[in-house]
């Protein structure tokens, strides 16, 4: 059995608006290249999977920002 760390739920966000591709954003309100712009808080989360499922019920388009959360893109090409 590995040991998983505690680690503490980080709060996601999804932009607002669609970028020109029409694809909304996925986030965690830490990372580095956090748009400035209109962002919908998702909750608290321990990963991107479960954001990016919420985001899915909001908008269509929904792809994981590769930087902040990288294990939550592959869910989002899987559910287009
Ligand atoms: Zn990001």
């Amino acid at each position: 059995m590995t040991q998983t760390p505690d680690l503490p739920p980080k709060s996601y966000v999804v932009t607002a608006k669609p970028d020109l591709a029409d694809m909304h954003f996925v986030h965690h309100t830490g990372c580095p290249v956090l748009p400035d712009t209109t962002l919908v808080p998702l909750g608290a989360f321990c990963g991107s999977v479960p954001a990016v499922e919420v985001a899915h019920r909001r908008f269509e388009a929904v792809q994981a920002c590769a930087l902040c959360c990288p294990d939550g893109r592959e869910i989002a090409d899987e559910a287009a």
